[in-house]
């Protein structure tokens, strides 16, 4: 039968025996589909991928913009505007300008954000999972779109599933289906079972669905559907794995907006009241006109899209180092983090390791070799040894091999492995002494194991030993074996703890006290040096264990020895970690390994200081919550600790204030994931499920990334502050100016609704973009974390505002007292009365150039600063006073924008005043360097 004809995968794949299901899929349980039928399959099936039906419809996006509640208000202005002129016999200018301009902003901000989701579509793309199969008779790791009905797929825990598939083989597999079913408990599969055709969903336990995540054991199953022919495709429910939630900022901006907008409603009504009381109702009309102008120039209509643009900016820096945000709001909280939990293996560590001593049988070998090539040699005091005399050492090494899930390639001349590279390490060092998994497993086959978890750190398999082996076995120095073989591996001292005998020589012996005593030391030596240390152990069983029964099998074992591989420190975390402290950054480790072992590598690289204490798991445990809040601001390292701990460590600190980020790679790690202020996790070595729970994703798990994308956050965060400092300053004044112009006693609003709009769009908005780009000032991790609770107006921002604001209103109003007295006096044919209006028009947009070019720092003089380090800025000042002068100067805009010729002298004094705000700004920055110093 042709993959043509392959049967309706709707069909009943449950019903039908592992046998039938891989003949109809054409696929072979062993070697998997070959490369060339995979191609055709992708053709046929297409990519395993679900329609994208989450997310929100553009019309959708279109209508929420225009749900804000400036834009809203702004609308308004345009309908009173629009009644006043036409009552008034003109035409309605200024009604149809605003409404355009609210129709430009809706549309930018609906492009914005269309853009928006799709940058955060293809962040989920980048965050995609990778799938490991068997295609061509071997293992390799392909993308889950790449999945076609027939691949061969193995699971482990933290999978989370990305094809349906029957189960061909499984070991202790517990699923998660809530995805599908809602159920939160587990589900316990089973490979062999043939199910009643009418079994309902949640019961058809041969069977895998995609969506799902694997919370323990392993298995191999079969694909039967992919993309939209899956159970979750036909639901359609798709899980949005990146989304879109609103930031702190953007929701206290939208915050921001209500309280302008309910302020100039109030303001204005003010004024109209007033007015009226004052003037009588013949004066309504114009006092309304005001009223307008400073209802729109309150609201700072460019903002929301500057924030925007800010923050989508900031997830795009970020990815370049490598750290991929996967929730908005962490872009600019991640600047406000205190504390840095991380993992050891892999995040601190290069994750490469090389077994470098072996303990076994009063015997330290020393093993040479680099990376994971099985070369190198076994050496007693400097002197290579063989490991054939050594039946104990024989004896560990097919450990090694057996009880292992690794596979060590050659890939282009390189040996690299699949899998855990601990286990890797492992079967190049058996691979050192000739000892072959392949081989060993034909022999052994394995038929059942307790998989490894964190909490336990230790793994068992059980194999069947073949009849025509058992003599060979026991030459390797094993046991007289029974029927199987169980080999152990783990954490030395709790594999020691449940063995009552050693191998000794070629002979097993009770297990004295003394021997004991002396594995441990031995143990502690290896890992004082920063090994990672193993303990191995097996036993001889006549019957298969049952399942779920490591506690009670796990006993009574014989000790094997001790295999220690160095996992050396990333050299660029060092680095990292001063520039934590520098920052105000405390980091801690929290490990599963030996709390020597930690204590090694934490020293190394600067994380343990002096007074800091180490904390495991096991004291941990004893501790109530309470003691632990008391110690947690003294502890750097955590070891041998399970997941939950890691939960209860990250309440501690959030209890002593600290904002948390924490690391995670593991399906448990997920509560503490979630717990964290930020949760992290690893992008290579990282579940699906880590990845599910976290809000940053590390492309290469390295914590150095972590400290680069917090500065990132902090730059976000100073330049988001800068930029709301720069625009409200100008909306303060604006609405000062018009304010002014009727106490004043001049005629008329000096600034009409169109040439505010103009200013808070585009004078304002395009310095303020291009601030949103300002390179880091070299402070910026050399000081303490900013709460991230803080309000937006904390550390002077509000009180600067309402001061420039100020400055900027009394500038512009002398000068346009000045411009109003002087341009009554001087009327020519091409210089009217009504040019003061936009004299006060242009310099209002001329000071906030002089602004945007002083506020790029707040204590350098701006000549102290690269002028071309933020080349935006100087192209946004140019180009934004060009536009000025076009609107000034060329008539069909002068008509449109409601301005008029003035002379190039008036224009210099323009110039001139608002020169004086950057000198005024910069002057400030003086005064506090002369106070500072004095102090
Ligand atoms: P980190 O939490 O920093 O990543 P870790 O990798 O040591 O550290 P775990 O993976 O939870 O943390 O491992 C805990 C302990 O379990 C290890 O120190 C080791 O003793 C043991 N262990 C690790 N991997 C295996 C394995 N594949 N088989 C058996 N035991 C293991």
């Amino acid at each position: 039968m042709s993959a043509n004809s392959l049967p309706n995968p709707a069909a009943v794949w449950h019903h039908l025996e592992v046998d039938k299901t891989l003949q109809l899929l054409e696929s072979d349980a062993n070697a998997g589909l070959s490369s060339q039928e995979v191609q055709q399959r992708l053709q046929r099936y297409g990519p395993n991928e679900l329609q994208e039906t989450g997310g929100r419809s553009p019309l959708a996006i279109l209508i929420d913009q225009f749900k804000n509640i400036m834009l809203l208000m702004l609308i308004a202005v345009a309908v009173v505007s629009a009644i006043l002129d036409i009552r008034g016999g003109e035409f309605p200018k200024d009604a149809i300008a605003i409404s355009l301009i609210v129709i430009l902003n809706g549309v930018l901000g609906y492009l914005q954000e269309s853009r928006a989701e799709k940058a955060l579509a293809a962040l989920k793309k980048l965050s995609a999972p990778l799938v490991r199969v068997m295609r061509d008779g071997r293992l390799g790791e392909v993308a889950a779109k790449d999945l076609v009905p027939g691949d061969v797929m193995l699971l482990e825990a933290g999978v989370q599933l990305a094809a349906d598939g029957r189960l061909i083989e499984e070991s202790n597999l517990q699923v998660r289906e809530s995805a599908l079913t809602g159920e939160a408990h587990a589900v316990e599969k089973q490979a062999e079972l043939h199910l009643p055709e009418d079994t309902p969903l949640g019961d058809r336990i041969n069977l895998v669905f995609q969506g799902t995540e694997v919370v323990q054991g392993r298995a191999k199953a079969i694909v039967t559907g992919t993309g939209m022919q899956t159970e979750l495709g036909r639901i359609a429910a798709l899980l949005q794995s990146v989304e879109s939630e609103p930031t702190p900022l953007q929701q206290r901006m939208s915050q921001l907006g209500n309280v302008l907008v309910t302020g100039s409603l109030v303001l204005v009504a003010i004024v109209v009241a007033g007015g009226v009381w004052r003037a009588g109702v013949g004066a309504f009309e114009d006092l309304l006109e005001v009223s307008l102008s400073m209802a729109v120039a309150v609201v700072p209509e460019g903002l929301p899209a500057v924030i925007t643009v800010t923050l989508a900016l900031g997830t795009q820096r970020m990815v370049r180092r490598q750290a991929l945000i996967r929730k908005l709001p962490a872009v600019e909280t991640l600047g406000s983090v205190t504390t840095i939990c991380s993992d050891k293996t892999g995040t601190l560590t290069q994750n490469k390791m090389v077994v470098q001593a072996v303990y076994t049988n009063d015997r330290s070998f020393h093993v040479t070799g680099d990376g994971y090539a099985p070369t190198g040699e076994f050496q007693i005091d400097g002197r290579a040894t063989s490991s054939e005399d050594q039946p104990a050492l024989q004896a560990l090494l097919v450990a090694c091999a057996l009880c292992n899930d690794s596979t060590l390639q050659q890939q282009e001349g390189q040996w690299a492995i699949i899998g855990d590279p601990t286990e890797g390490a492992l079967l190049s060092l058996a691979g050192k002494a000739g000892v072959e998994k392949d081989q060993w497993e034909a022999q052994l086959p394995r038929t059942a194991e307790f998989p490894f978890s964190s909490e336990r750190k230790r793994m068992s398999v059980i194999c069947q030993v073949q009849p025509e082996v058992k003599s060979r076995t026991a030459q390797n120095g094993l046991l007289e074996p029974e029927n199987y073989l169980m080999f152990t591996k783990g954490s030395p001292e709790l594999t020691l703890e449940r063995c009552d005998r050693i191998h000794v020589g070629d002979r097993i012996v009770a297990i004295t006290e003394e021997q004991r005593a002396q594995i441990l030391d031995q143990n502690n030596q290896m890992a004082s040096n920063g090994l990672r240390v193993l303990g191995f152990a097996y036993k001889p069983l006549a019957t298969l264990p049952p399942e779920s029964s490591e506690d009670t099998s796990e006993q009574e074992l014989v000790w094997l020895g001790l295999v220690g591989m160095l996992d050396a420190p990333r050299p660029e975390v060092r680095d990292a970690v001063a520039r934590c402290r520098e920052a105000g950054i405390r980091p801690i480790m929290i490990t599963g390994d030996h709390q020597l072992t930690a204590r090694a590598i934490a020293a190394d690289l600067g994380i343990a200081q002096a007074g800091d204490r180490a904390l495991i798991g096991q004291e941990l445990e004893r501790m109530s919550q309470q003691e632990l809040e008391e110690q947690v601001d003294l502890v750097s390292i955590y070891a041998r600790v399970s997941p939950e701990h890691k939960l209860r460590i990250v309440q501690a600190l959030q209890k002593r204030g600290r904002f948390v980020a924490m690391t995670g790679d593991g399906v448990n790690d997920a509560p503490a994931l979630k717990q964290a202020d930020i949760g992290i996790a690893m992008g290579i070595t990282g579940t699906d499920v880590s990845k599910e729970a976290s809000d940053m994703v590390l492309l290469d798990d390295n914590f150095a990334t972590i400290v680069a994308a917090t500065e990132e956050g902090r730059v976000v965060y100073t330049n988001i502050r800068r930029f709301i400092k720069y625009i409200l300053g100008s909306n303060i004044g604006e609405v000062l100016t018009i304010a002014a112009a009727p106490i004043l006693g001049l005629g008329g609003v000096p600034l009409s609704p169109l040439q505010i709009l103009w200013m808070n769009l585009v004078t304002d908005g395009l310095p303020a973009l291009a601030l949103a780009v300002e390179p880091p000032e070299p402070n910026v991790m050399r000081r303490p974390p900013f709460s991230p609770r803080e309000s937006i107006f904390a550390r002077g921002l509000g009180s600067y505002m309402v001061r420039i604001g100020i400055i900027f209103a009394i500038i512009t109003i002398i000068l346009m007292e000045w411009a109003y007295f002087h341009s009554q006096n001087v009327v020519t044919e091409q210089l009217v009365r009504e040019r003061w209006k936009t004299m006060v028009f242009t310099t209002l947009c001329l000071a906030q150039m002089g602004h945007a070019l002083a506020i790029r720092s707040n204590t350098r003089l701006t000549m102290e600063l690269n002028p071309f380090s933020n080349p935006y800025l100087l192209g946004a000042v140019v180009v934004t006073t060009i536009l000025q002068l076009l609107l000034v100067y060329v008539p069909p805009l002068q008509s449109f924008f409601g301005t008029y010729y003035i002379s190039p002298m008036e224009l210099a004094i323009c110039f001139g005043f608002s020169a004086l705000m950057f000198v005024w700004i910069e002057g400030e920055k003086l005064f506090v360097r002369f106070f500072r110093k004095r102090a």
